[in-house]
């Protein structure tokens, strides 16, 4: 079976992940919680096996591979099957290939609601204690921004215009 492929929005850079599904699969079955203190180094550790990782960017992708790692958990947890769903393509592109979605800020985040209300996606969810996550990043409309203008906290990260430069019309 090939290598999965993702990419991430690292910091507002697309980055491109061989084996990511592998590892958080490998993760979750060995009873690894997202919170544990071993997390993180395990993460990156998993993923520097298949990926080059430069070592002033380890910080930054440390802290992104643990929220996704969050977000698969919490997948998981709640009983959703972990499928391959099918995202469709934008630009001839596979959308798990736009690193275009909303990251939120848990510090700035006051769980308010709007972001979740406004959205029409289903890229937000709210778990039992509460809080708003991201669930379904690859939902999110290509180009939109529109939950960012309500989030009152400026919680809510988007990725730069520019990114969708990279993209250019496949024939
Ligand atoms: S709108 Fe902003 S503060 Fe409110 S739940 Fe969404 S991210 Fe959090
Ligand atoms: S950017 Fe638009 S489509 Fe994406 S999560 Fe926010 S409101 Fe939904």
């Amino acid at each position: 079976m090939p290598i999965s492929y993702r990419m991430l929005n690292i910091g507002g850079i697309p980055a491109g992940l061989l084996g990511l599904e592998e590892l958080f699969t490998q993760l979750y079955a060995e009873g690894i919680t997202p919170n544990a203190p071993e997390t993180p180094e395990l993460i990156l550790k998993g993923v520097r096996e298949h990926n080059y990782i430069p070592k002033y960017a380890l910080p930054i992708y440390q802290s992104t591979l643990c929220e996704e790692y969050q977000r698969y958990f919490r997948k998981r947890k709640s009983g959703k099957a972990i499928v391959a769903r099918n995202y469709g393509t934008w630009r001839g592109y596979p959308r798990e290939q736009i690193p275009w979605f909303p990251t939120i800020s848990s510090e700035a985040c006051t769980n308010c609601g709007a972001c979740l209300d406004l959205c029409a996606r289903e890229v937000f969810e709210q778990d039992e204690d509460g809080k708003i996550w991201v669930a379904e990043p690859f939902l999110c409309m290509v180009g939109c921004c529109f939950c960012k203008s309500v989030c009152e906290p400026k919680a809510i990260l988007m990725p730069s215009q520019d990114i969708l430069n990279g993209f250019r019309e496949k024939k």
